[in-house]
């Protein structure tokens, strides 16, 4: 590898750049199956482009430090045509480029111990143990606790949205309960799903991006589930509902999918292979279903189960959802609805905006890819026995240019706490509407008694059964969000959006309704209520004080 001359240069540079690269991305996004065939995929196509650029760069005479920083930049420019900046790919990259040099000075005790370095992102992630089964089998009826993440509540027919983009969950509906106004605890996943696991709100779970990930045993609906025999089984295409997490915890059969459709959004050399071989994407939604049915055929039919099912198809960005749905309610060229979706993605993480051009195609996009969601909960809607209780929702909603925001980084916003919560099975009645406020927090207490089994102790959620069946008015009940501390992406705003008030960004703050006032109160002082009859869009706040309801605690 070092005999190179001045005649014919060896693009050694180059070449080692593209093998680190494909080495550092596959194992930062790949599961470990497969890895192999991933680096020699993405190796090819990055040895052709570094390759041919480093060989040039040698024939014009370039010194190896200057071939490296070339190299380098080429790097950025894929990161940049990515979705999401490579930093940590950055790190095995220098390393990959120091071993080139190194290896030209013969220095090769010192370049295979920074070789062994760019492989160390490829280790698979390490799975908790498995619990064995020993409890008795659980007889009762099945539960099927489906997650459509992002799903926004205003833009679902369910919830009077003009465009048909949710017949699977307004069949859901019919035949069950609709909670008309729910809320999260929470405007993103990570202290969402806990809210739904544990029936804690997250100043009591503790589970945020802050704070680490510490649950206590046995406080989890599937750990519930499981001591009382039910079989339980998780299949989540968030990284922050899974194993990393925590939340992972007493499903005796786990599966995260992330990996595999965040390599088709971020990898150049993913979405160079799509675009050459037409590849139609999944966004984690198809390959869940599949594996759903191997889970379904393996599984002891004896024993009541628990699934949990996390859907990404309604987060944007929305470029690996397959195209026919993401143009389900627009006529667009494939090339808009690239740059629509990028764009509104790059508006979440910059806090920028749509460009006027794009912000219709980006709109049709949330459309098609809430259908996209809806499609997929019919399919897992068949497979399930009928002897089950499904409960569709989302764990949060997300902005699309209110306020001037987009996503749900920031901000206790109705797009944002407003959830889709709809119910069937065992134990409901038929085509009921609940009015009253719920909570997130609510689904474990109200999926336990609907299966018979004692309820969590100490805890914010309530068993809606007896609300649900008349039984109980809920006048007066209170639901509350919190976000205690920004959500990561926010920190590149600053730099984006230097003429923005920051304090409305980056303030905690903590939200509380009756269903018709909202208070929010904000770390900095401010305090601000609506009236959700008259303003809807949140436009005119009003003084905190005089709302009528409590003040809630603001974590700093
Ligand atoms: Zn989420």
């Amino acid at each position: 590898m070092t005999s190179s001359s001045p005649s014919r240069p060896w693009p050694i540079v180059g070449l080692s750049l593209a093998l680190g690269l494909s080495v550092a991305e596959t194992g930062l996004v790949f599961k470990a199956g497969g890895v192999l065939g991933h680096v020699a995929v993405a190796a090819c196509v990055y040895a052709l482009i570094l390759g041919t650029l480093d060989t040039l760069a040698a024939r014009r005479g370039l010194s190896p430090v200057e071939r490296l920083l070339l190299g380098l930049l080429n790097v950025g420019a894929f990161g940049w045509m990515s979705n999401q900046p490579l930093f940590s790919l950055s790190l095995v990259m220098l390393a990959a480029g120091l071993f080139s040099l190194i290896a030209q000075s013969r220095a090769w005790p010192l370049a295979m111990i920074l070789w062994g370095l760019a492989w160390w992102p490829a280790r698979p992630q390490a799975e908790p143990p498995r619990p064995p089964m020993v409890t008795p089998a659980a007889q009762g009826p099945n539960l099927a606790v489906i997650v459509l993440d992002t799903l926004v509540r205003d833009r679902c027919a369910t919830y009077g949205y003009e465009r048909p983009t949710s017949p699977n969950l307004d069949a859901l509906a019919r035949r069950g309960v609709l909670m008309e106004r729910a809320w999260s605890t929470a405007n993103w996943s990570l202290p969402a799903h806990a809210s739904l696991f544990s029936a804690r709100l997250p100043h009591d779970h503790g589970t945020n991006q802050r704070e680490g990930y510490t649950l206590p045993a046995d406080t989890l609906l599937a750990e519930r589930l499981r001591l009382a025999g039910y079989e339980t089984a998780g299949l989540s295409a968030n990284p922050f509902a899974g194993i990393g997490s925590g939340l992972a915890q007493g499903f005796t059969h786990f599966e995260p999918f992330w990996r595999d459709f965040t390599a088709g959004e971020t990898l150049f050399a993913a979405r160079v292979l799509n675009g050459l071989t037409g590849r139609d994407r999944d966004k984690g939604g198809a390959a869940i279903v599949s594996a759903l049915d191997d889970w379904l055929t393996q599984r002891d039919p004896a024993r009541s189960f628990f699934l949990f099912v996390n859907l990404m198809e309604a987060h944007g960005p929305y470029q690996e959802v397959p195209l026919a749905q993401r143009a389900a309610f627009i006529d667009a060229p494939r090339r808009d609805l690239e740059a629509a979706g990028e764009a509104g993605h790059m508006a979440q993480i910059f806090g920028v905006g749509v460009p006027e051009a794009l912000a219709p195609v980006n709109d049709a996009l949330l459309d098609g890819c809430t259908l996209a969601a809806d499609h997929l909960l019919g399919e897992i809607m068949r497979r399930l026995p009928e002897n089950t209780v499904i409960i569709a929702l989302s764990d949060h909603g997300d902005m699309m240019g209110e306020q001037g925001f987009y996503g749900h980084n920031t901000g206790l916003y109705e797009p944002i706490v407003n959830i889709a919560w709809v119910m069937a099975g065992p134990g409901l009645p038929v085509g009921r509407r609940l009015d009253a406020p719920v909570s997130i927090a609510d689904v474990a207490p109200t999926a336990l008694a609907l299966l018979g089994l004692p309820p969590f102790e100490g805890v914010f959620g309530l068993d809606l059964g007896p609300a649900i069946r008349g039984e109980l008015a809920l006048d007066g009940r209170l639901v509350y969000a919190e976000h205690p501390s920004p959500v990561y992406t926010t920190s590149g705003w600053r730099t984006r959006r230097p003429w923005h008030d920051w304090s409305d960004v980056l303030a905690a703050r903590s939200a509380v309704t009756d269903g018709a006032q909202k208070r929010v109160v904000h770390a900095d002082g401010r305090d601000w209520a609506f009236d959700l009859g008259a303003d809807p869009g949140e436009r005119r706040p009003g003084d905190g004080a005089t709302s009528g309801l409590p003040r809630p605690e603001v974590l700093e």
